[in-house]
């Protein structure tokens, strides 16, 4: 059976032993038969693939997915055989890993600050030739760790004003539209490719968003008179969650393509995006046991140090959920509103949701919680001890689906 076991988690991503590529049909076989005491993560390869295989298919240029929200070696072995090529890494570790796992792949670092080794190792060792900056400071630190290389695409990240995504990008990132016309002529002075790229920020609920950073852009690229070779409009494309229905992919490909036609873009310029939740939270649920129960509280197996931070006070998402009793198959009793308490200690490890379960859900049933492929495991932490989970690859449909995101041939599977 597929199932590994990590002896410590979060391991280096390098690290990580690959899967074996035997599955299991459903989470409920899973379920029933490892029992598992600890968390146990669900992977649907095939649900990585069929979202690579859209999202490829509708944007109109190069799709880079974003390896932080999941770098899993299942997860990007299926984004890569649904056609997608190019990979955002932000870390070397993660340049490693896509380079180790995928020869073939085209990785951009798109971090805006990054240490002289990572920029030096990245180029000299991992053949990277594209990176993001947001300083002039860092544009030195490029030019002097790679000596003067003339094959450098770079790209200059543009600061956004604070929008209305769920998670807001605007805080940490990026130079402002000034700064950002006078880096973009310092770039095209010494790159082979220049580039202009802004995040939205992550689960944009608005297409015109983009239309609105798209306008942003070009006014800096007017300021800065240079003739751009690629336009980033990153990530932040949204999925659902219970209380929470985004408009389909084609709405947001639309603005992009509105906003883009008001620009006055050269000829070959390529359009790139960066997204990571939209590709793979759909692909992979986690199961949690029911430790014990107080009244409308269920203590869980995993909580915001585990792979359900978004989960938590922070964030707050309402993940979806389904009980899971193994005597008496699946339940479709009353349901009733219950929170959640993970297994730290930390009075803070506690998700509010609230979650429809069947009201009986009772010490030893397990719920799956669905839309955890993006920010969950990767967040994971060994607080406390409670660094055990297995990893098992299922069939079975996601627990929620986001429209216009799976192809139909998918939808009808
Ligand atoms: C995190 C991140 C992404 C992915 O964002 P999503 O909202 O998950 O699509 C893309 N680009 C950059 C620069 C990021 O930091």
């Amino acid at each position: 059976m597929n199932i590994v076991r990590y002896r410590s988690l979060p391991a280096p991503v390098h690290r990580r032993q690959p899967l074996q590529n035997k599955r299991l049909p459903s989470v409920d076989d899973a379920v029933l038969a490892e029992c598992p005491d600890e968390p146990m993560y669900c992977l649907r390869p095939q649900i990585f693939k069929a979202l690579a295989t859209r999202f490829t298919k509708l944007f109109p240029g190069d799709v880079l997915y974003a390896v932080k929200c999941n770098p899993e070696q299942a997860v990007l072995r299926s984004l890569w055989k649904g056609g997608l090529r190019h990979f955002d890494a932000a870390s070397l570790n993660e340049v490693a890993l896509v380079r180790g796992l995928l020869p073939g792949a085209i990785i951009h670092f798109m971090h805006p600050v990054k240490t002289r080794s990572a920029i030096r190792t990245a180029y000299d060792r991992y053949g990277v030739r594209d990176f993001v900056l947001d300083t002039v400071d860092e544009l030195d630190k490029i030019i002097e760790e790679t000596h003067g290389a003339r094959d450098l695409g770079l790209v200059v990240r543009l600061a956004l004003p604070k929008g209305n995504a769920v998670y807001d990008l605007s805080g940490k990132f990026g130079a402002s539209p000034g700064d950002a016309a006078v880096l973009l002529q310092s770039c095209r002075r010494v790159a082979a490719r220049v580039g202009l790229s802004f995040h939205v920020g992550s689960q944009c609920l608005d297409p015109t968003a983009y239309e609105r950073a798209l306008a942003l852009a070009g006014s800096v690229l007017a300021d800065a008179d240079v003739a751009i070779d690629m336009l980033d409009v990153g990530g932040g494309f949204p999925v659902s969650y219970p209380d929470e229905v985004p408009p389909p992919l084609d709405d947001f490909i639309a603005a992009i393509a509105r906003g883009v036609s008001a620009l006055d873009l050269p000829a070959h310029c390529r359009l790139w995006c960066e997204p990571g939740r939209a590709l793979v939270a759909p692909g992979q649920s986690v199961v949690v046991r029911v430790v014990a129960r107080k009244g409308g509280a269920l203590y869980v197996n995993d909580g915001i140090y585990g792979a359900l931070s978004d989960a938590g006070p922070a964030v707050g998402f309402r993940f979806p959920v389904r009980l899971i009793r193994t005597d008496g198959g699946v339940h479709d009793g009353e349901l009733r509103a219950f929170e959640f308490f993970g297994p730290t200690c930390d009075s803070a490890d506690r998700m509010k949701g609230p979650f429809l379960l069947p009201a009986d859900a009772k010490e030893g049933d397990w719920i799956e919680i669905g839309q955890l492929g993006a920010y969950g495991t990767a967040l994971r932490t060994g607080f406390n001890g409670f660094d055990q989970a297995c990893l098992v690859e299922v069939e079975d449909r996601p627990l929620l689906e986001t429209p216009g995101y799976l192809s139909a041939a998918m939808q009808a599977a």
